[in-house]
């Protein structure tokens, strides 16, 4: 098969740089092409997705539409991906004219959790224990110790969406059933792919983004800790010596092996779970890899404020062949998601803007707005980066704008889990 993905060379500006995909991701990749003096040209099948606003050219295709990428294809010097599920075919198609990174094999691993943990298992990293099921029948086989549990699907599950908590054998029938009855509707397809993973007892989340080049260079952001509710990130700090040394070596070494694994060209970020195994036997893993995302990822937009490089920029250095220098963090940051449901008047359907002169009085932070026109419960609608001298100064901003944003205060220690989690 005739590749042209080879290998990449530098590409200057003004080149076009293609992107599969226009929401915030490609927005942000947009802002920092433009930057740099690169064209830009997104595809997306929503004429109104927030980077389709800020790019030069856009096209308004389905992804797997030939003639969408045909003209990619032609008006591009290259493609990359901003959105997780954007067809693996369809980077396999684009490689055969263009360079495109991350390659199709890297995305479609991504794609499907199962291969995904395979993956992680084959590079020697723990995954959470878990059983595959893809027809009625794997249910009977299911190790009981597995419960509770959490049912996901295999396939296109982001923000929570296509899990399910269950507590036992029945409860599991039942979630698979209505899983199944639900994609019916929409695919013919008879019995979804699906894994049922044991809960685990989370101390803290963390995540870690690296960039990989063809020449096997990798960098990385400084290490991440999540804050997730009802499985939407919440907010993420980003303080120095937050996290034990040898652990954040261990998580940014795992981050690199998995790149390497993948032959990764490109902005990938890892996910952790950090468990709280104080009572579990030597053997038990005290953290263990959840899942991968093939794109720059939300848990690393404080890199836009707090360091001198940000994981676009990365992205964009990846795809044209420019160095790789390693990122330096200037300020300790947190970073709070904007939801949808920040623009409803509380209880009601009423929308309203929320207080951001307000915000943007308080010196040290940075408001990031995706330009969505509907505001929807649950919807990332923008971001807010809180940078400062000490992460003391940071917290304290930060429980100012809860406030103002009427959103809870953070209870616990911020550099712990909030465990709020809850199917
Ligand atoms: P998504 O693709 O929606 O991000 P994840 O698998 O990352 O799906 O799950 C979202 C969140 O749900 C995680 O960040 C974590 O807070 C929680 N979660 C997922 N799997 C488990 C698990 N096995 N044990 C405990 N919590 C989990
Ligand atoms: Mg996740």
């Amino acid at each position: 098969m005739n590749d042209a993905s080879s290998s990449l060379d530098y590409l200057p500006p003004p080149a076009c740089i293609g992107i599969l995909g226009a929401g915030q991701l490609g927005k942000m990749l947009v802002h920092a092409a433009q930057t740099m003096g690169y064209q830009t040209l997104v595809l997306d099948p929503d004429a109104q997705a927030p980077a389709a606003q800020s790019s030069q050219e856009s096209l308004q295709f389905e992804y797997d539409d030939p003639k969408g990428i045909e003209q990619l294809a032609l008006k591009a010097a290259r493609v990359t991906t901003e959105f997780e599920n954007v067809p693996a075919l369809t980077l396999q198609l684009l490689s055969e004219k263009i360079p495109v990174r991350p390659s199709a094999y890297a995305v479609s691993v991504a794609q499907d959790r199962i291969v995904e943990k395979n993956m992680i298992r084959s590079s020697q990293l723990h995954t959470a224990p878990f059983h595959v099921i893809q027809h009625p029948s794997d249910i009977e086989t299911t190790p009981h110790d597995l419960f509770p549990g959490i049912l996901k699907t295999a396939r296109l599950g982001y923000d929570g969406k296509g899990q399910v908590a269950v507590n036992h054998l029945d409860e599991l029938r039942l979630a698979y059933a209505n899983m199944n009855a639900a994609t019916k509707s929409s695919t013919a397809v008879d019995h979804i792919s699906c894994v049922l993973e044991k809960k685990l007892p989370l101390l803290a989340e963390y995540s870690v983004i690296v960039a990989r080049n063809e020449l096997n260079e990798m960098v990385t952001l400084p290490i991440q800790c999540n804050h997730h509710i009802n499985g939407i990130l919440h907010l993420t700090t980003v303080f120095e010596h937050a996290l034990d040394l040898k652990l954040e070596q261990e998580l940014t070494q795992a981050a690199k092996t998995i790149a390497q694994n993948l032959s990764y060209i490109g902005v990938l970020c890892v996910e952790f779970f950090i468990l709280q195994n104080s009572n579990a036997g030597a053997m038990s893993p005290s953290w263990v890899v959840n899942e991968i995302a093939p794109r720059p990822h939300n848990s690393g937009h404080h890199s836009l404020d707090s360091c001198d490089v940000s994981q676009f920029e990365l992205q964009l250095r990846t795809l044209c062949g420019l160095p790789l220098t390693a990122p330096r963090q200037h300020s300790p940051c947190v970073m709070l998601n904007l939801l949808g449901d920040l623009w409803f008047k509380s209880g009601t359907q009423q929308t309203l803007e929320p207080a951001w002169e307000q915000l943007l009085a308080l010196p040290g932070t940075h408001l990031h707005l995706y330009g969505k026109t509907t505001p929807r419960r649950g919807r990332k609608m923008g971001h807010l980066n809180i940078t400062g001298r000490h992460p003391n100064e940071v917290m304290s901003t930060l429980g100012k704008c809860l406030d103002i944003l009427r959103l809870p205060p953070i209870s616990n220690s911020p550099f712990a889990n909030s465990s709020t989690h809850d199917h």
